[in-house]
């Protein structure tokens, strides 16, 4: 039940803890969605800045942090890093760019992701873009992008769309039910695919200016 603190929180949606305030849009899609890609367009073109939830993760690794070898465990398994780590390095990347505006993708990834990061941060997002895409393609595109990734091979992605079906697909569902899902047919060339993201960014634009 809501208190008077979780109102104020929830009214103030997104101030991080230096007091900044942020709007929020989720990207979210299985491996190999285009999620990456399509958020590159819309930094071009809408003014957001991009969070990559598993880029932020990997540059932990790189970073010889104290976490980095279960990270980097957890990755190579596809499984999902603790929502305590994640957020931290999303917070922190929202404190340090010069931007309210941020496209964070990949995350959340499960229920516990979800409802921590809405804890810790009183953030509710904006809304949520979907890319809707079918295991067929996304298993054709990872094979073959080339990123040295150590998690793109057939048998971690396996489990990452196991993960994805079962711990992610709820969250857009939970979305879903609050009427913020924006969802685009994701199984088309990159192009087209952006046509429709433009529409769903344009009509946000419009209503914000
Ligand atoms: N990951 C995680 N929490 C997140 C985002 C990513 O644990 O919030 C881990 C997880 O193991 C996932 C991997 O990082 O399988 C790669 O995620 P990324 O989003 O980079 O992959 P994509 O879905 O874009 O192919
Ligand atoms: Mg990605």
């Amino acid at each position: 039940m809501g208190t008077v603190v979780d109102a104020v929180k929830q009214e103030a949606n997104g101030t991080l803890p230096n007091g900044k305030k942020v709007q929020v849009v989720f990207v979210l899609g299985g491996p190999g969605s285009g999620k990456g890609t399509q958020c590159a367009n819309i930094v071009e073109h809408f003014g957001f800045s991009h969070l990559s939830a598993g880029d932020l993760l990997r540059a932990e690794i790189k970073s010889g942090s104290e976490n980095g070898e279960m990270i980097q465990n957890m990755i190579k398994e596809g499984k999902i890093v603790p929502s305590e780590v994640t957020i931290k390095l999303l917070q922190q990347a929202m404190m340090d760019i010069d931007n309210e505006k941020f496209l964070i993708d990949g995350f959340p990834r499960n229920e516990e992701n979800r409802a921590a990061f809405e804890k810790v941060t009183g953030i509710i997002p904006e809304f949520v873009l979907f890319f809707d895409c079918s295991e067929e393609e996304m298993e054709r595109r990872i094979m073959n992008r080339n990123q040295g990734r150590e998690d793109d091979n057939i048998d971690t992605i396996r489990k990452r769309f196991k993960v994805f079906v079962e711990s992610s697909v709820p969250v857009v569902e939970y979305y879903e039910s609050r009427g913020k899902v924006r969802k685009i047919d994701a199984g088309k060339p990159v192009e087209e695919v952006f046509e429709a993201v433009k529409t769903v960014f344009s009509s946000i634009h419009a209503k914000v200016a």
